[in-house]
């Protein structure tokens, strides 16, 4: 430990920078903690930037859509909008209205949010080792293009998505596929050149029976209902249609995930990206409008929507989300239904009551081993159904303004996240626009 580098000491570090880690860091410098983001890729944003081009979220579904995400992701959607055109879309699920955005231009929103805010940026860094003494996390090891470099905290943030801080801390967390099926992952990827009025003409079930058609044809389509949405760009199409398995159930009976073998993580994103040539080669072939398209640009790496959940003092759970559940520690809403990409053809889907919304209690953001960790995002403490729900993008910005915020009034008891008064919490996120209560 004493030969690494050292990278400093600050009162926030945040591991991920994905939409819930970028929201956490930029919540926490601008209440004044010096503040480090750390990402292993060479850009802010995991998911958002790498995979995804619409966040869902900020509304919920149904007749009476109503807006509860608010504050610094607004702040997101406002800088996007400087840099370009940003697209409100319904989505065809029943997910609400999505905000589609230029990815690229996704990348340097969050720089700049997060330099404004004054937001120390370290991307190439992987996190590989964490000190934890009576659960208090001392300090991180990352691998850098430089060496091993140690850095110190007072408080941390996993917002890894796949709970890689909790995991190398040794903090208990529930590996997809354990107690319930493990979402499948998806290589996403875009089409140039479409006729996007043609393709207008073709509805998503004409479209689904043209898959099922296609694939009795010999086409190599493990998913049978993917969907495809038009994007900022004029003539081109963004794709969530390939279906990847992200666990494999071992003879001995043992679940393994693609984090647990990097072998198997990385045949996933080969196999990810030889289905996507196959579902561009069936869209040519056979869905009016893409006849003389092809396709550009896959999604910088196979998108993992469920990993590990780590244990927090509290777990959301189905019923809280099918209820509407309100909590006294919420943070932030959730209208989302739960949608679980399951193994196998087809998609479950299950609502919330017309434009209800579930809370997101702050216990499910404190790590239950630790006493100066938080998680958000979509590795947050929830069960199965209630993260296929709280899962998108707005809820995990949301969560990452709250852990944020937490997390650097917190710096003044030595980084404690349970040291700070709710009433302190609740009164600094609905300050600065965060929406934790249902709007008539
Ligand atoms: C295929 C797919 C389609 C989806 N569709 C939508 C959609 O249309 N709209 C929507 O709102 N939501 C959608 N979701 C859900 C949503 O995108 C994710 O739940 C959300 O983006 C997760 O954000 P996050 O910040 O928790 O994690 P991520 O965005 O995954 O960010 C985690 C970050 O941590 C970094 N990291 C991880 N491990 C380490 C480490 N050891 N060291 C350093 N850095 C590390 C990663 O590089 C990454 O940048 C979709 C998800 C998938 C996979």
């Amino acid at each position: 430990m004493t030969s690494r580098m050292n990278l400093g000491n600050f009162d926030v570090v945040v591991v991920g920078s994905g939409s819930a880690g970028a929201c956490a860091a930029i919540a926490s410098a601008r209440l004044g903690a010096s503040t480090l983001i750390i990402d292993r890729l060479p850009f802010i944003g995991g998911t958002s930037t790498g995979v995804l081009d619409t966040f869902y979220g900020f509304y919920t579904p149904g007749e009476r859509s109503k807006k509860i995400v608010g504050g610094i992701p607004d702040d997101v959607v406002n800088t996007l909008k400087k840099l370009g055109p940003v697209l409100e879309r319904p989505n065809t699920y029943g997910a609400g209205t999505g905000i589609t955005y230029n990815p690229e231009h996704l990348k340097v929103a969050w720089e700049r949010l997060l330099i404004n805010s004054g937001v120390k940026i370290l991307l190439h860094s992987l996190l590989q080792e964490v000190n934890v003494k009576d659960g208090r996390i001392d300090s991180i090891t990352v691998a850098t293009r430089a060496g091993l470099a140690k850095i110190s905290g007072k408080s941390f943030i996993d917002a890894t998505g796949d709970a890689d801080l909790s995991y190398f801390a040794g903090f208990s967390f529930e590996k997809a596929g354990e107690l319930s099926p493990a979402q499948t992952m998806t290589t996403t990827f875009r089409m140039v050149n479409v006729d996007t009025a043609k393709r207008k003409s073709f509805s998503k079930e004409e479209l689904h029976s043209e898959m099922e058609k296609a694939a009795s044809d010999g086409y190599r389509l493990p998913r049978r209902e993917g969907s495809d949405h038009i994007t900022t760009v004029p003539n081109t199409m963004a794709t969530v249609m390939t279906r990847v398995d992200s666990i494999k159930i071992k003879d001995d009976n043992e679940i393994e995930s693609v984090l647990d073998n990097p072998f198997f993580l990385s045949e996933s994103e080969i196999y990810g990206r030889e289905q996507a040539l196959e579902y561009a080669r069936f869209l040519i072939d056979r869905v009016p409008g893409y006849e003389k398209s092809t396709i550009y640009g896959l999604s910088t790496f196979l998108g993992i929507r469920e990993s590990r959940r780590v244990y927090g003092d509290y777990r959301v759970t189905r019923d809280d989300v099918l209820n509407a559940q309100q909590f006294d520690d919420q943070i932030a809403l959730c209208g989302a239904p739960i949608e679980d990409h399951h193994s196998g053809t087809g998609t479950n889907w299950a609502y919330i009551p017309e434009s209800g919304a579930v809370g997101i209690p702050l216990r499910a953001l404190q790590v239950k081993d630790s006493t100066n960790t938080l998680v958000v995002g979509r590795c947050f403490s929830a069960t199965h159904d209630a993260h296929a729900s709280i899962r998108s993008m707005a809820q995990c910005m949301a969560m990452g303004t709250a852990a944020g915020t937490v997390a650097s009034l917190a710096t003044k008891s030595s980084g404690d996240i349970r040291n700070v008064e709710f009433s302190v919490i609740k009164s600094t996120l609905v300050s600065s626009g965060s929406i934790l209560e249902i709007p008539e």
